[in-house]
């Protein structure tokens, strides 16, 4: 049995995932930056403010310009995703729509940052099958929904990704002091966390995210990372070769991959074979 472990051999992850580019990503942004949280932020291309405004004015769901959404986010280290160009029911679109809404916005994001987009948050969190389908021939890797598992079960459906919990969840801070305190987790555990930052100033409760990250952040046995990172982690680890005695592992892929066999920690190097005994 070659166990995952996440990079440095931890049994851990933690990530975030925020839609929508309203102008509160700022602040939640320097939250995880203090504490070192690591996240994704989704985002419709096809919806920002006119350039030196915030939109709409004056309400509390307000979408930032161009220009501004790519200084806030292009700097931060943190992943941007789709979330659609224009925000519709994805459920409610002919099939070439819904193929426009998500390539559009790939496209337009691609171009905006220049990287590679991969990632999506379904708005408004429908989905169906047909749907779905659409989405893996655009090349997405994964579209988070807005279920909650109160568990930190690693994703069995990368396009019907469900989260741990979504801020507002009474259940927050106990799943996050469970969490914290599993000191020899029996298999890798993913605290996932969604939400809207807009979210914080309607309900006046930014000490919410403020207690959770300086709660979470600063652990050693966390690896905080983007939702893409976690993804293609674990397809690296997925692709890794295991000879038929289970003495060798063999990694194929271009990141390292870390595992747990007879009882130690393995690193298995990018395209490199490694001893499991
Ligand atoms: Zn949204």
């Amino acid at each position: 049995m070659a166990d995952m472990c996440f990079p440095g051999g931890k049994r851990k992850a933690l990530t975030l995932s925020y839609d929508d580019g309203v102008e509160q990503d700022k602040r939640l942004l320097d939250i995880m930056a203090k504490h070192g949280l690591k996240g994704t932020f989704n985002l419709n291309s096809g919806a920002y403010a006119p350039e030196g405004h915030v939109w709409p004015a004056g309400q509390v769901h307000r979408r930032m310009s161009k220009s501004e959404v790519t200084r806030v986010y292009g700097e931060s280290g943190q992943e941007i995703a789709m979330h659609t160009y224009q925000h519709p029911d994805l459920t409610g679109l002919l099939p070439t729509e819904c193929v426009w809404q998500v390539m559009r916005d790939k496209e337009a994001l691609e171009d905006q940052f220049g990287r590679v987009i991969r990632g999506m948050a379904y708005p408004y969190g429908t989905f169906s099958d047909p749907v779905v389908d659409i989405l893996k021939n655009c090349g997405v890797a994964y579209a988070r929904t807005v279920q909650s598992t109160g568990d930190f079960f690693l994703p069995g459906d990368w396009l019907r990704l469900p989260a741990t919990c979504h801020h507002d969840d009474p259940r927050l801070m106990p799943l996050a002091r469970k969490f914290a305190g599993e000191e020899r987790p029996w298999r890798p555990m993913l605290f996932y966390l969604w939400g809207h930052s807009y979210e914080f100033e309607a309900n006046d409760n930014w000490r919410v995210i403020e207690e959770f990250a300086a709660y979470m952040g600063g652990r050693a046995d966390i690896w905080y990372a983007t939702n893409i990172e976690i993804y293609d982690y674990v397809q690296a680890y997925r692709r890794l070769h295991i000879s038929a005695d289970g003495r060798r592992a063999e990694n194929p892929s271009a990141i390292p991959v870390w595992v747990r066999a007879n009882g130690k920690t393995v690193a298995i190097a990018p395209g490199e074979t490694a001893a499991l005994t």
